[in-house]
């Protein structure tokens, strides 16, 4: 099993790449704001009774009774298998995660000059 498919990995991938960033600027799923909820054009009945849990980072809908993960939502849009989907996610985690390491580093600078 290679190196890129351990659970851990595959953790990062589901909980680190935000739900809808995902949705509405990667893969460019058509959604609407409406009364200030997020609602994403479902990729398999093409409806929009759908929503969006930010706290589980799933996206729902309600027609097909399905949730989909950002890997699940990769999947179905870019009809893509679930290693394809993978591999196309892997970058944008690493963005994310430099990202994240970065804002830490400029905390822990912030933090030093307080003390
Ligand atoms: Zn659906």
């Amino acid at each position: 099993m290679s190196n890129t498919l351990t659970k851990d990995h595959l953790r990062q991938l589901r909980n680190h790449i935000e739900i809808i960033p995902l949705i509405a600027d990667v893969l460019e799923i058509i959604f609407k704001t409406h009364d200030g909820r997020f609602r994403f054009m479902c990729p398999l009945c093409r409806d929009f009774d759908t929503a969006v849990n930010t706290d589980t980072n799933l996206a729902r809908c309600f027609r097909c009774k399905r949730n989909f993960n950002p890997i699940d939502m990769t999947m179905a849009v870019k009809r893509y298998s679930f290693v394809q989907a993978v591999r196309f996610l892997e970058p944008i985690l690493h963005h994310v995660v430099a990202h994240a390491k970065n804002r830490n580093r400029i905390c822990a600078k912030h933090d030093r000059r307080q003390a």
